[in-house]
This record gives structure tokens, sequence and C-alpha cells, in this order.
């Protein structure tokens, strides 16, 4: 089944965006994934289509309405959809790798972005839409974030990259980020490239990437090691 993204939002003039370039214009033309943008401002109530109003308890900016979301939702959904519905937020649970891959082998997923100061609570609930951050950092709206979640996804789907091994030893993928790269010249300004990589001998190459990324790892992200390490600490005790 092909995966279908379909993205609520209030600015569908923003999709495809950078989706509609390179691998991902070049897989949604080839029919890999397919995208429905619906504008949640169609659902929106009185002559001004309104989507927003003042929060409960007062406080600053304006709140996305839950009819108005859930109109939308329901609108978008056929009957019996089962894709995740996913909403972007800095609450949400932080994006994966893990997480992209899991969504990637699976159909699709309906994608709410927010804006304002968020979305009545009683929406979240009343849909079962699941919050997804993309980092510890404020957007002000989740069409960038929906984008960096489906690029992600989209360069996964079978066919979509070139080669089929940049996938799997990519940052992230076995626990740790990626060892360096280097292409010719073999010589740049005083710097060669590390003669082990010209020796074509595979097996040194694969242990210097595999001791390249671990240091790199433990000096840039010494948390990614820790999970590693527990998962490997788990795994032994099973
Ligand atoms: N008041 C909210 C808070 O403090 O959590 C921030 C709202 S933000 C200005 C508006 C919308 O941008 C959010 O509803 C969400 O859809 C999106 N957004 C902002 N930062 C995000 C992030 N780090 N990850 C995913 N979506 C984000």
């Amino acid at each position: 089944m092909t995966f279908r993204a379909t993205v609520l939002t209030l600015y569908p003039e923003m999709f495809p965006g950078p989706l509609g370039v390179s691998l991902s214009g070049k897989a949604l033309e080839a029919g890999t994934w397919a995208l429905d943008v619906h504008n949640i401002r169609d659902h929106g109530s009185g002559a001004h289509r309104a989507v927003d109003d003042t929060p409960a308890g007062g406080g600053p900016g304006m709140v996305l309405k839950a009819d108005v979301l859930a109109a939308a939702v329901d609108a978008a959904l056929p009957p019996g959809d089962r894709r995740p519905r996913l909403l972007m937020s800095p609450r949400g649970r932080p994006l994966t790798q893990a997480a992209v891959r899991d969504l990637a082998g699976g159909d699709g997923a309906l994608i709410v972005c927010g804006r304002f100061e968020g979305v009545d609570e009683r929406v979240i609930e009343a849909r079962g839409l699941e919050e997804v951050s993309i980092g510890d950092y404020v957007l002000s709206g989740g069409e960038l974030a929906a984008m960096v979640l489906l690029d992600a996804c989209v360069r996964l789907l079978p066919g979509v990259m070139g080669h089929a091994q940049s996938g799997a030893e990519e940052s992230f993928e076995g626990g740790l980020l990626e060892y360096p790269h280097y292409t010719r010249p073999q010589i740049f300004e005083d710097r060669s490239i590390p003669d082990v990589l010209m020796s074509g001998h595979h097996g040194r190459i694969a242990q210097w990437r595999r001791d390249q990324a671990e240091t790199l790892t433990r000096e840039r992200r010494p948390d990614l090691i820790d999970k590693a390490d527990k998962t490997v600490m788990k795994e032994r005790k099973d």
C-alpha cells in the first residue's frame, strides 16, 4: 500500500514545499508516496471561518478550537482509516530514527500542524492525536515540523534512496553517529584522506569506521552511548 500523508494545516500553500524537490519530490511524482493537504479553515465557524479563540482561564495568544479541528480530522479521514494520527507539538514524544523507521513501515499518517498557543486539549483526547516533537525548541507552527517528519520517512520508503546501504549505515541506525566521509581529491589544503580508506582492505576499513563512529558519538552524544550500553546490557540479561 502507498504511504499516504494526510496533512491538516491553516497554511496548505506551504505544501509540498521542500518535499516537492529532490528525493521526496521525485518519489511523490512517481507515486511512491501520496500527500493530501487539507485546510483546517474550511471547517471554521461563522462568516470569517474562525478557527481560534481566547484561552480559557486567560493568558496570551489564541487556541485552535476543538470543534473546528475535530471536524477537519473527521472530514480528512476515510472511514476505517487506521493510520497513526499525529499532532506536531513541542510537548510531544521526541522524534527518533527508530520512530521514523516504524512510521515509514506503515501506511502513512494523518498529521495535524498546530498554530497559535496550541490546540484545545479535548480534541487531542477525543481524536486520539499522538503528540510528536522534532526537538526542544518552539517553532511558530507545525508545518515545518511535519515536513521534517515526512522527509525523514519518505527517504526510507523502498526505492527512494539510490543505494540500499545508505539507509542502514547512517547516524542513529546502529545507535551511533556516522563515521566521517571523504572523497577525491586525495589531498585537500594539505589534508589527506586517511590511509586506511585508500588501502582497499574492506575489513580494516569497516573496523576504522566502527571505531570512528564510536569515538565521535562518545565526544558529541554520550547520551546515545549510554542508551546503546543499556540496550546491550538488557539484551545480555534476557
Ligand atoms: N505554546 C506552545 C508550547 O509552549 O508548547 C507552543 C505553540 S507553537 C508557537 C505553535 C505550533 O507549532 C504548535 O502547536 C506545534 O504544532 C508547532 N511546533 C512548535 N514547536 C514544535 C516542535 N518542537 N515540534 C513539533 N511541533 C512544533
